[in-house]
């Protein structure tokens, strides 16, 4: 294998594979000839392990071949992009190469489909089967398990991947329809089910005290494409509140559609906003960790999230009847509901009103956002008239102003998803 056709390779496949969110974080691309600190738009990625630790990853396809003909994507079998494929050997001496020198703690690897989704998957496997019993690689690895693979290959790919992922895609049965016509819901979600049952069979005999091999410790994952068709944000909402449930997935990772050359005329000619990607994410957290149902955040007649406010702040703009609520004695549920107190801030305020009665000038330090927060809230020294919350202008008032953001919030917000 000569470097320059491993290179090459390397630029076709590292370079495919960034349109998968779950490892969002490769993809830049920067020339900075003459300066320091050039990045490629390929290659290494970040990702969270179970107990929290950021580690960087080699992200790749095996190969960006692809018998199917999935309109959005890049790597349909109708694209003109150069293809590559890497071999089951090279991945792995690749990974190797790159964990000796440090550069990574783990590996991403996902793939077109070659053959079959048997055959890919097995390839995938190998891959993983040999970096674990061959070159004893003990770093991280995220398997992408192709919809419809057999259960002995999944069950493979359990107990050598840290993380399992099976792409949803589009968020509607109607959406994989009409731009993807090969890819069945049933498919997709019966092999999600396949590793929630296993990861639930292992995790009943650890408990009972039987010895069993790990499967996918890190869960699973997926991630849906936003804005490739019309489908709103609460048939996205409730897809992902459906999977969650049903398959206690770990994430779902919303990406937004990006144009790709010579696209079906049935995709929009530009990307959506990114904001909106970032509603989506804030509805999610929403849902997943502060008790609120997918359909409270939209309705019929509004069925995409509000681009200028958080997900939260839009609820309780249109649900004034449920405020002012009184700080001193709402339950944790309620409190959860109040913009501009995250779920950090309600510890606070519940762990705080054990000793003292909260007052005012207390909110600041307990960590709310005092503009966005005043008016739904009553403290022992303040109670706000119903005239201040049905006034007209509240959302003028309590809505964040447009500022740059500093580099210390943005890292906070973007660890801790508070909303
Ligand atoms: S199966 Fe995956 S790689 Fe193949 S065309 Fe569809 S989205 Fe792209």
């Amino acid at each position: 294998m000569s470097a320059s056709s491993i290179e090459s390779k390397l630029s076709i496949l590292a370079d495919a594979a960034k349109y998968d969110a779950s490892c969002a974080s490769s993809g830049s691309k920067r020339d900075s000839r003459g300066g320091l600190g050039s990045t490629e738009g390929m290659g290494i990625c970040h990702s969270y392990t179970p107990d929290g630790r950021c580690v960087s990853l080699l992200k790749i396809l095996l190969t960006n071949v692809c018998i199917f003909d999935c309109q959005y994507c890049v790597n349909r079998v109708s694209s003109d992009t150069p293809r590559a494929r890497m071999s089951v050997e090279e991945v792995v001496r690749l990974t190797m190469d790159f964990y000796r020198r440090n550069y990574i703690e783990g590996l991403f690897l996902s793939s077109g489909i070659i053959r079959s989704s048997d055959y890919t998957m097995e390839q995938l496997v190998l891959v993983a089967q040999t970096l674990r019993e061959r070159e004893s690689f003990r770093g991280y690895i995220h398997l992408k398990t192709i919809p419809g693979s057999s259960e002995d290959l999944i069950e493979k790919a359990g107990l050598y991947a840290d993380r399992l992922s099976v792409n949803i895609e589009l968020p509607t049965v109607k959406d994989l329809h009409t731009l993807a016509p090969e890819k069945k819901r049933d498919e997709i979600e019966g092999t999600m089910g396949k590793i929630h049952v296993r990861r639930d069979e292992i995790a009943t005999d650890q408990r009972i005290g039987i010895r069993t091999p790990k499967f996918a410790p890190a869960g699973q994952s997926t991630q849906m494409i936003v804005g490739a068709t019309d489908t709103s944000d609460r048939e996205i909402l409730d897809t992902s509140s459906s999977l969650y449930q049903t398959h206690r997935l770990r994430r779902v990772y919303y990406s937004a559609f990006s144009p790709i050359p010579h696209a079906d005329s049935r995709l929009p000619g530009s990307a959506p906003p990114l904001i909106r990607e970032h509603r989506l994410y804030q509805a999610d957290w929403l849902i997943r960790f502060y008790g609120f149902d997918a359909a409270e955040l939209t309705t019929p007649e509004q069925a995409n999230l509000p681009l200028d406010l958080d997900p939260k702040h839009a609820w309780a703009l249109a649900h004034r009847d449920m405020f002012p609520i009184d700080i001193n004695k709402a339950s944790r549920e309620l409190l959860l509901r109040i913009p501009g107190i995250g779920e950090r801030g309600v510890k606070r305020i519940l762990r705080t009103r054990r000793h003292h009665a909260i007052r005012d000038e207390d909110l600041s330090r307990l960590g709310v956002v005092y503009r966005r927060a005043r008016p739904f809230v009553i403290t022992a020294d303040r109670h706000p008239g119903p005239l201040q919350i049905d006034s007209l202008d509240l959302k003028k008032k309590t809505q964040p102003k447009q500022r740059q953001l500093m580099l210390f919030d943005a890292l906070e917000s973007a660890g801790n998803g508070q909303v």
